[in-house]
């Protein structure tokens, strides 16, 4: 029996997609704490929303919890690549734990901003993702009352302030590129002095993530994001691919694909969030390979560089 032809399926692979240099630095700092200290090393919350990376780490020796006071003492503990308010290492310090902070400089630098800010006797409109970690982090960076959410732009136009002409704003890292700029221009509008960052505080893994989606969406009739529903930025690729008309889903592994979704499909674009590693996208590839014929372009819209030290702690 002659087996029949698969049916062709172009795929346009995004690029850059997945690991960022902030997620790459973040289980780097979980791996060196495990050989340096042996296991187990304890991390407070998922170092970065990502199950498999977690179940990866958790295999070689790493203990996920939410809440320092599940970690016991004479352990050491890394704190995720999203950011803590400042009472976590406070408290870790208070109890002599060794630990080690995990988040990725680009968040630090808003943490920065935000006690400037604060300093100068601004009040900070912060544009961002109610309960996202990164959000509660960079809260918990100063005093309660001196900062506000704005999430959407509805609140850029009837958030409040005390004194009009002593504001600043500053942004989540991960945010839509296009969605912050109209806030961002609201809030501009609103109170001519504002102070913040030049565009945003939006980091180039995730500005450049979505240019990559953009240049292939038009001519893709479905998109897959490799990503998990809690990652702030693979969502925002899945919207993207949404608001140019095309069908668009995140899927978590190869798993998660539901086949009804390529009916008519001829061209499928793949990209994968910023906390997705890329052997879960090759794992997409080879599930697609089995079904289809399958002919892979990858379009390059800008080429990363960037890496962060680890803390010296894990390198003297
Ligand atoms: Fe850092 Fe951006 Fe990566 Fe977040 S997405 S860890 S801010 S580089």
């Amino acid at each position: 029996v002659t087996a029949l032809p698969l049916p062709p399926l172009k795929v346009l692979v995004a690029a850059p997609r997945g690991f960022c240099a902030g997620v790459d630095r973040a289980i780097m700092i979980v791996e060196r704490a495990i050989e340096r200290f042996g296991a187990p090393v304890y991390v407070r919350h998922e170092i970065v929303h990502n199950r498999f990376v977690v179940d990866t780490l958790k295999a070689k020796g790493a203990i996920f919890v939410e809440e320092l006071d599940e970690v016991p003492d004479g352990v050491p503990v890394v704190f995720s690549a999203h950011g803590v308010p400042k009472v976590v290492p406070a408290a870790a310090e208070a109890r002599g734990l060794n630990w080690l902070d995990a988040t990725c400089p680009l968040v630090s630098k808003v943490h920065r901003q935000a006690e400037r800010l604060v300093a100068q006797n601004q009040h900070i409109l912060f544009i961002g993702h109610a309960g996202h970690p990164e959000v509660i982090g960079t809260f918990g960076q100063v005093p309660p009352g001196t900062i506000t959410l704005v999430e959407t732009m509805e609140e850029a136009r009837t958030v409040r302030v005390s004194d009009a002409a002593n504001v600043g704003f500053l942004t989540q890292t991960t945010l839509s590129v296009d969605d912050t700029a109209e806030i961002v221009a609201e809030l501009r509008r609103r109170f001519p002095s504002i102070v913040g960052p030049k565009g945003e505080d939006i980091c180039y893994a995730t500005s450049n993530r979505q240019a990559a989606v953009k240049a292939i969406a038009h001519a893709c009739d479905l998109m897959l994001v490799i990503g998990a529903p809690n990652s702030s930025n693979s969502q925002r690729l899945r919207e993207l691919g949404e608001r140019e008309g095309r069908a668009a889903y995140l899927v978590q592994r190869a798993a998660d694909i539901d086949w009804a979704w390529f009916e008519g499909v001829r061209t499928l674009g793949l990209t994968a969030g910023a906390s997705a590693p890329e052997v879960l996208v090759q794992e997409v590839l080879a599930r697609l390979a089995v079904r289809f014929t399958l002919s892979v372009e990858e379009i390059t819209t800008a080429v990363e560089d960037v890496v962060f030290k680890l803390p010296r702690s894990l390198t003297a």
